[in-house]
């Protein structure tokens, strides 16, 4: 199983065929020759309330006047306090002890870690394995990346990757057979089960997953019947249960946690994008307050960056959760995702190579298929989820994509605006999009 990411090259001095980035504002970015684009993808899911929103930069300068960084061990800072208040103040009951970290992969491993030696508090230092799901993405650093299902991205780490045990992700979808979707909802769920027993479940420290799937799945959304029966699985064997929401988290699928959606309760949140929401780099593991006391009493967390909760980074997270609360801007997500996920079904009429259109709020996403009734991949020669992007983008369309090769899910588009998308724009988003699908139909000769 592997995961066809384009071959990149991230470092710098590298071009990597795209404009110089001039400004933002709202939903929009320039390019340095002017041209204008639609962040149809907050980045990465990332710019949940806009670029360069006014009061989030007048905090930033504020603090920037004040300090910009105090070693945690030599001070503590009245941003992230504050902060570490309102989030917890969001949590669901009992999980009030926050931990910052500077991004996703870093919230991750904290968890994996707090959860390790949690279990050690616990007298129970044989569990260590930590059970995932194929396809999934939970970051690029060694440790969350042997927890991440795509193959493509982990394979060349292989010696140096303690590499997770993976149950499949609940496609349910895909399935054609006659099961109703909470009944393949249970059943995947159960495959959790399985795997616990055949591990070893006295071996089993905890199970990760992203509560609504992000690039890897293209917002996948599992029936209902598969959240309560997960947790009851983690119940019964005494697994944690640790809950990705990097990109699910700070309203973007209309519920401040996408857990909630299914009152889901989990031991263990990672937290990141949509928190810093592109103005600083910011993440935060969650933690049920018996947990994070049990490792304290142990002896402590044995863990930490050194920027990690700087003021400056808290004070835009904090600027940040206030303009998410002042401009209500979940049920903004909810409301225009609903409005976005509707004209994004619509199209399925128009092009018949739409498989699925899937997601909650604004975490949404549509597949390509060669054939809706079979849900058969596209060609992997079309490059679609190349091609279809690259066309958007000319455009001025930003969108995301992904393809899983080699597993079930096939080509997928994420188009997840800022919260902040106006009704004006989900039009343009839609002009943009269904004149980018008839170029490729064109092209592709579908
Ligand atoms: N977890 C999820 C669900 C993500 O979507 C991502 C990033 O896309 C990460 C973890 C890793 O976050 P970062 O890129 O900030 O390290």
């Amino acid at each position: 199983m592997s995961d066809g990411l384009p071959p990149s090259n991230l470092f710098y001095q590298t071009r990597l065929r795209r404009p110089q980035l001039a400004r933002g504002a709202g939903v929009y970015l320039w390019d340095s020759a002017g041209k204008r684009y639609l962040d149809g993808s907050s980045g990465a899911m990332v710019s949940n309330i806009g670029h360069s929103n006014p009061a989030v930069l007048a905090a930033m300068r504020r603090q920037m006047e004040l300090s910009t960084f105090g070693y945690r061990l030599h001070f503590e800072n009245e941003p992230a306090e504050k902060l570490a208040t309102r989030i917890a103040g969001r949590m669901p009951e009992g999980l009030d002890r926050v931990f910052f970290v500077s991004g996703g992969s870093e919230a991750v491993e904290s968890c994996l870690k707090l959860a390790r030696q949690y279990a050690i508090a616990r007298g129970q230092a044989q569990r260590w394995k930590v059970i995932s799901r194929f396809p999934s993405y939970h970051g690029s650093t060694l440790g969350a990346l042997g927890v991440t299902g795509m193959s493509l991205m982990s394979a060349p780490f292989a010696p140096m990757l303690r590499e997770s045990p993976k149950i499949p992700a609940p496609t349910c979808y895909l399935d054609r057979d006659a099961l109703t979707l909470e009944q393949r909802g249970l059943r995947y769920a159960r495959m959790l089960r399985e795997e616990i027993l055949a591990q070893g479940p006295e071996t089993v420290l905890a199970f990760i997953m992203e509560p609504v799937g992000g690039a890897s799945t293209g917002a996948l959304v599992a029936p209902d019947s598969y959240y309560a029966e997960i947790r009851a699985i983690c119940d019964e064997f005494g697994i944690l249960l640790i809950c990705d929401e990097v990109m699910s988290g700070a309203g973007r699928t209309g519920r401040y946690l996408a857990s909630e959606h299914w009152n889901l309760r989990p031991d263990i949140v990672a937290l990141s994008k949509g928190f810093g929401a592109g103005y600083a780099p910011l993440g935060a593991m969650v933690a049920d307050g018996r947990i994070a006391e049990a490792v304290i009493d142990n002896g402590g967390f044995i863990h930490g960056h050194t920027y990690a909760g700087n003021p400056l980074a808290c004070a835009a997270g904090l600027a940040v959760l206030e303009e998410i609360d002042r401009l209500d801007l979940i049920t903004a997500a909810e409301q225009q995702g609903q409005a976005l996920k509707a004209r994004l079904e619509a199209t399925m009429e128009r092009f018949p190579f739409i498989g699925d259109v899937r997601g909650k709020g604004l975490l949404l996403a549509f597949e390509l298929v060669a054939e809706r009734a079979t849900m058969e991949p596209l060609p992997v020669g079309l490059n679609a989820h190349l091609r279809l992007v690259d066309i958007a983008y000319d455009a001025g369309l930003i969108i995301y994509s992904r393809r899983t090769r080699g597993g079930r899910i096939g080509d997928h588009f994420l188009v997840c605006p800022p919260l902040i998308v106006s009704d004006d724009q989900i039009d343009e988003i839609m002009e943009k999009l269904t004149a980018s699908l008839e170029s490729f139909a064109r092209e592709a000769g579908l």
